[in-house]
């Protein structure tokens, strides 16, 4: 479309992305300008882009959350009816092996989580979009943003997508330029894999002397179970079956009630087996016996899928730049080894809030004074819990027995472990060939729509919904190298990878063999197809805003 049509709009302060990260970002914003006798922003110059056709829905976690920021955020946090589902009460660890289940006796003490609290991430991003909403700030629900503007290397603002394009990118009867926000400072807090912080990374290399980011896939289900068997509070993670040896990952279970529970297995993304499907892996999970009597009888209501940055400490790119800071899960800041990361998305967005304020008051909103948020992440105390796990992930480069050495050992020498800093390989280069892996296929469990299901019965159960009549978001670069040479090579990894069923090798008419057909509509936005792919040619980038998923309670 001709960029003449496009509306521009200036604004103080743009924050994409209305999760904990983003909320916390703008909620500090404005009590430092309710704080502040002439500030140089009013609070309704403050906006927040989110994708989803309403604040939380594209929200999930597992979640246990630690209340550090948020009790520094809004200290009076219980009384003014933040959604706590439960305190925790209890914490236990199991190792499964297929038939057996065996509890340690100590719990790691990474997974003590007295004085936490068992949540929902979507009712609690809500509940904060409702505290920043009434103090002026405009969230706009339902935009995304497709591009990061520039001018030279400064970073200006974010385009949004254009409306009601059809499949071939042709403009229909509600057609809808998308508008160029430009802002004095632009913060992306878009979660795990932002497609505009993939952007931004790149064009300006902020993770040149960094490792890679490594993720972890998350996939979890809320379920109603009959009364009796697990008490409000319980957090309950296991390590072992069905997950290989070689691999990285686990189960959890948070008893947000006595009769509510979420559930999920996160498997890392750095597995060998391009046929390893985390789908089904999870659904085989919750038949092993101990898990079959906890859930016989119940309901799954719910679904999701969410990536997680693993990498931590050394992953996490340059903050900031000329106009622009990277917070939360954007930029990486997760404790992998607590499987937490709200509390750092909060912090980091409220330390953000803080270098804005500052820099706006001086009429500096250049790299030198933005950069001012390294600094203080570094001096708060994100930084010392990150630095305590700085190797944590790379340590199971050779699998869960040696990663369980290394964390022993990094334990025991603050994070340091046998060197001072472990190196690591973006996980796709870690997928083997079919030609090197040696097994047989991974057993699909049996689905038997009460215990397990297939992904086309959890997809909806997400709630997810696209307008059908749109440009596909998931863009293949090349469809010669997925349709021949990934068939021969890899076998199509997408097709299992993916936890929504977006990925399908269809039968070519005339017995040509098969071609790679993508069920965009389908997509629950947890971008693993753009981490795990082995050529790294599918990018993810948001459909038209509103479309995803309706996430509830997860
Ligand atoms: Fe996740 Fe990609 Fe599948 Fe969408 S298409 S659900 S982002 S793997």
């Amino acid at each position: 479309m001709a960029e003449a049509e496009r509306e521009t709009l200036e604004t103080g302060v743009l924050i994409v992305g209305a999760g904990p990260a983003g909320l916390s970002c703008a909620l500090r914003l404005v009590q430092l300008i309710r704080g502040h006798p002439a500030p140089p922003l009013q609070t309704d110059s403050i906006y927040v882009l989110e994708k989803a056709s309403e604040v939380g829905a594209h929200c999930l976690s597992g979640a246990v959350l630690d209340p550090r920021a948020l009790r520094e955020l809004i200290p009076d946090f219980e009384a003014q009816g933040a959604p706590l589902d439960s305190p925790v009460t209890s914490d236990r660890v199991f190792y499964f092996t297929s038939s057996g289940a065996w509890k340690l006796p100590l719990n790691p003490p990474f997974l003590r989580n007295h004085g936490n609290y068992v949540v929902s991430l979507n009712k609690l991003a809500k509940w904060l979009a409702q505290r920043v909403e009434g103090a002026g700030v405009n969230i706009f629900a339902g935009f995304s943003g497709m591009e990061v503007l520039f001018e030279g290397s400064r970073v200006t603002g974010v385009g949004t997508e254009d409306k009601g394009l059809d499949k071939n990118g042709k403009p229909m009867s509600n057609f809808q330029p998308g508008t160029n926000l430009r802002a004095k400072v632009t913060v992306l807090a878009e979660g795990p894999r932002g497609s505009l912080a993939k952007q931004l990374i790149s064009r300006l290399g902020l993770d040149c002397d960094r490792e890679p980011q490594v993720y972890a896939l998350g996939i979890k289900e809320l379920w109603e179970i009959p009364a009796g068997r697990i008490a409000a509070g319980e957090v309950i993670h296991t390590a072992g079956w069905p997950l290989a040896s070689s691999q990285f990952g686990g189960g959890f279970i948070y008893a947000l009630s006595e009769t509510k529970l979420s559930i999920g297995l996160v498997s890392g993304l750095d597995y060998g087996d391009p046929r390893f499907d985390p789908h089904s892996a999870f659904q085989q999970w919750k038949t092993h016996p101990w898990l079959r009597r906890l859930l016989e009888g119940g309901q799954m209501l719910r679904y999701g899928a969410k990536t997680i940055p693993e990498g931590g400490y050394f992953s996490v790119p340059a903050t900031a730049t000329d106009g622009a800071l990277l917070i939360g899960d954007s930029a990486g800041f997760l404790n992998s080894q607590r499987l937490k990361g709200i509390h750092l998305a909060m912090k980091t967005g409220m330390l953000a809030a803080e270098t804005i304020f500052e820099a706006l008051c001086a009429g500096d909103t250049s790299a030198r004074s933005l950069g001012k948020f390294e600094g203080c992440w570094r001096a708060s105390w994100v930084k010392n819990e990150l630095w305590k796990v700085r190797n944590f992930h790379q340590g199971f480069e050779h699998g869960f027995w040696a990663g369980a050495i290394h964390g022993a050992l990094q334990y025991v020498t603050g994070g340091r472990g046998w060197r001072a800093r472990y190196p690591a390989r973006a996980g796709h280069e870690r997928m083997k060939q079919l030609s090197e892996t040696y097994t047989a296929p991974p057993e699909q469990p049996k689905t038997d729509g009460r215990l397990a299901f297939d992904k086309l019965t959890d997809v909806y159960h997400s709630g997810t919904h696209h307008e059908e009549d749109q440009p596909c978001h998931l863009k293949i670069a090349d469809f010669d190298i997925c349709n021949h040479r990934c068939t021969a090579e890899y076998g199509n990894p997408c097709q299992y990878f993916c936890p929504a069923a977006v990925y399908e090798m269809e039968e070519v008419p005339g017995g040509a063999g098969k071609r790679l057909k993508i069920n965009a509509s389908n997509c629950v936005h947890c971008k693993t197809c753009d981490i795990a792919d082995p050529y790294q040619i599918i990018t993810w980038v948001p459909p038209e805003g509103g479309g995803g998923p309706q996430y509830d309670g997860l």
